[in-house]
């Protein structure tokens, strides 16, 4: 038998039609129209797909989409001082900086300068912290992701074995504190643990976001587990010149062995823009203090 294919095209879009509703009751209710301002700096090609996404999917959903470009030579100074300027803007509630910057700019300097209340990413380590002390907090778009994922095909996370591999600020820890928040068992798994197959044949869940092109084979998943698989890699594709994209689970192995899992591409990644419309449309809520939206 093979695996639940968790199909994350189809819930993010599910997810973005809910935020289109949200927006519209705003609207409609509050005179409200959440505004989210994207900051790209240079010309990276992969961030500037990204940022163009955003905006597109922010303003499907109603919402205002705010884009400042900065050249690929701004100094830190101007980053930090736009930064201020958006924190100021009351039109503007969600605000995000595209990782990552060129080098003469500290990436974690201009994290900490965007208002918490408008830190749609969750990377302010105020975010952080709330979200590790388990006070309400705006959460990283890949790990909400990930958990709603898991969510689709286990109602119930309580008591399961989760392993998380990787460790990373932007995906791996966050993951890990809101699958404890779900009362789960959590193990963080990184590049110096013993055993790593063993460990993650343990977990009823296992959530892979390593950056490493499917290592993770299918006789490392448990029997039956649910796979969430956040990895992008880029490989060569069959045909030469061409590229493919592979996740870090050995997909078609780990397909026979599973009970669900996401694919790459079309699982995971779709839910982390629908993420940050959530994340906005919860940011402006809170700025009116009105309470938290039902998305
Ligand atoms: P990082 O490079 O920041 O972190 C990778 C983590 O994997 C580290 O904690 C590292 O351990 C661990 N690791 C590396 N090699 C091994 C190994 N051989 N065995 C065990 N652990 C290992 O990556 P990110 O967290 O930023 O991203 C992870 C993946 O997720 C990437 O493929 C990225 O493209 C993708 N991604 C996808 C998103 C989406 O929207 N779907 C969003 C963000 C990321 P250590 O700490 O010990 O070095």
């Amino acid at each position: 038998m093979t695996a639940t294919i968790i199909d994350g095209k189809a819930i993010a879009a599910d997810l973005r039609a809910k935020v289109a509703g949200e927006v519209a009751r705003l609207q409609r209710d509050h005179h409200l129209t959440p505004g989210l301002a994207v900051v790209l700096v240079g010309s990276n090609p992969a961030s500037e797909v990204y940022v163009r996404s955003k905006g597109k999917q922010t303003v499907e959903a109603g919402m205002q989409s705010f884009e400042h470009k900065l050249p690929q030579t701004a100094s830190e100074a101007e980053v930090l001082a736009l930064v201020a300027q958006l924190n100021a803007d009351p039109a503007v509630h969600g605000i995000l900086v595209q990782l990552p910057l060129p080098d003469q700019i500290d990436a974690q300097k201009v994290l900490n300068t965007i208002d918490p209340a408008k830190d749609v990413d969750g990377f302010h380590p105020i975010n952080a912290g709330r979200l590790a002390t388990g006070l309400p907090a705006l959460t990283a778009c890949t790990p909400l992701g990930c958990v709603m994922l898991a969510k689709a095909v286990l109602p119930n996370l309580s008591g399961l074995d989760a392993v998380v591999v990787g460790r990373s600020n932007i995906v791996g820890k966050p993951v890990a504190q809101l699958l404890l928040n779900e009362n789960c068992t959590v193990t963080i798994a990184h590049s110096r643990t013993k055993d790593l197959a063993g460990v993650c044949r343990r977990a009823d869940l296992l959530i892979a976001a390593v950056g490493r092109p499917e290592m993770i084979r299918g006789d490392w998943v448990k029997p039956g587990a649910t796979v969430i698989d956040v990895g992008i890699n880029r490989v060569p594709g069959k045909e030469a010149g061409k590229t493919r994209l592979v996740g870090d689970v050995a997909y078609d192995e780990a397909l026979q062995v599973a009970g669900a899992i996401t694919p790459v591409p079309g699982g995971v990644g779709p839910m982390t823009i629908a993420c940050l419309l959530v994340n906005t449309v919860r940011a402006a809520c809170a700025a009116i203090g009105l309470p938290a939206p039902s998305v």
